[in-house]
């Protein structure tokens, strides 16, 4: 790990790979303490995509005919994941999450776990389309994984293969109970919702929350979809959903994080819980602490921002542990107050979810 002579990132190498918009209001980000932006939200969670790549082709995410990927070479090596993530812990990132594209495609993932998970991370999880989950669930509890969140828009095997396109339901279901069998608990299974869809599955969903005891989350359609398809009214707004379930067996809400995306709420009859995720029409930008590393080492401070520093011109230079946590502090001081969906003018970004890493 080279730890020689600082190189100053900025003037050095071009780090700033977008001329995205950028908060920090001309002020200069602190040097030390906490990793707080220009609004004083302080972050300590981080998702790492480890690979553009998928096997799946969600309507929702990418076209049929895949995505432009990144050269092999342009994509992070494990040792440099692992050296970025523990510049990332040292700063008071606690809770990693292994994302991509599929995590899961990147092979020797678990190797990369191990490596993670020795550097003491509070939560280290992992969200998944569950195709390849069953014959690495064990070996990646192993590793030091502690949770999963499965992927799964739709209990219907035709309509389940009409919204991801390729893979199968029974693989994903068989998948969950594996991966809770080797310890990867509590599951999270991440719905997304398209209107017209799968609109009407939400009470089957609900009812699969409280016989599994998995929580089932329901996401709001985001203009994050690499074909350009998003239109506002095939987001189905979470109000409707809590309306839905409620309507049906009565919900509360559950305390708890307050900087989680997911509101949470359980049956009053204390048969489970679901989370609803409004990033469109309740946007939770104002307690956002959450940061992303893209699979090609670009540092990203919201999904919607188009704003990128790139960590892998600092390693890759000699840059040193001190010039990566500047850029971690230099990202995260530059982000802006709110992701911007509902505003006039909003742009959707030019990289879509699998190439950020959701
Ligand atoms: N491939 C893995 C998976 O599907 O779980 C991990 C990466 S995927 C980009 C992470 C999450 O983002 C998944 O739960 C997926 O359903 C969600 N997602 C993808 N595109 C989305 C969009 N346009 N709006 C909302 N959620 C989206
Ligand atoms: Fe692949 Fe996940 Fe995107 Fe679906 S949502 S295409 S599984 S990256």
């Amino acid at each position: 790990m080279p730890t020689g002579a600082s190189v100053t990132p900025a003037a050095a190498q071009p780090v700033r790979l977008s001329t995205g918009r950028r908060g920090g209001a001309g002020r200069s980000c602190p040097t030390d303490g906490p990793l707080v932006d220009s609004y004083g939200r302080v972050h300590t969670d981080l998702r790492l995509s480890v690979t553009d790549r998928c096997n799946l082709r969600c309507v929702y995410c990418m076209p049929e005919d895949g995505v432009a990927l990144r050269p092999r070479d342009e994509i992070l090596t494990f040792e440099e994941i692992a050296r970025v993530a523990q510049v990332a812990y040292d700063l008071g990132v606690r809770s990693v999450r292994l994302t991509g594209g599929e995590p899961l495609v990147r092979r020797g993932i678990t190797a990369l776990v191990r490596r993670l998970a020795c550097i003491g991370f509070s939560e280290l999880a992992l969200t998944t389309n569950g195709m390849g989950l069953a014959p690495l669930a064990a070996d990646l509890a192993r590793a030091g994984l502690h949770r999963v969140n499965v992927s799964c828009d739709s209990l219907r095997s035709d309509r389940f293969a009409r919204i991801r396109r390729r893979g199968e339901l029974d693989t994903v279901l068989r998948s969950m109970e594996v991966a809770e069998a080797a310890g990867l608990v509590p599951m999270k299974v991440n719905v997304v919702l398209l209107a017209g869809q799968n609109d009407d599955e939400i009470l089957d969903f609900a009812a699969f929350a409280r016989e599994t005891g998995r929580v089932v989350r329901f996401i709001e359609f985001m203009p994050l979809d690499a074909d350009g398809q998003w239109r506002r009214d095939s987001v189905v707004p979470g109000d409707e959903v809590l309306t839905r379930i409620a309507g049906t067996w009565p919900i509360e809400p559950v305390g708890g994080d307050a900087c989680a995306p997911a509101e949470r709420f359980c049956f009053t009859d204390g048969a489970g819980e679901i989370g609803i995720i409004r990033s469109v029409t309740r946007p939770f930008c104002g307690t956002c602490n959450r940061l992303r590393l893209t699979a090609d080492g670009a540092l990203r401070n919201c999904l919607f921002s188009d704003d990128e520093l790139s960590v892998r011109q600092v390693v890759r230079s000699g840059g040193s542990d001190h010039d990566v946590a500047m850029l971690f502090r230099r990202a995260v001081w530059s982000k802006l107050p709110g992701h911007g969906i509902n505003e006039p003018g909003f742009l959707q970004p030019a990289r879509s979810m699998s190439m950020i890493g959701g």
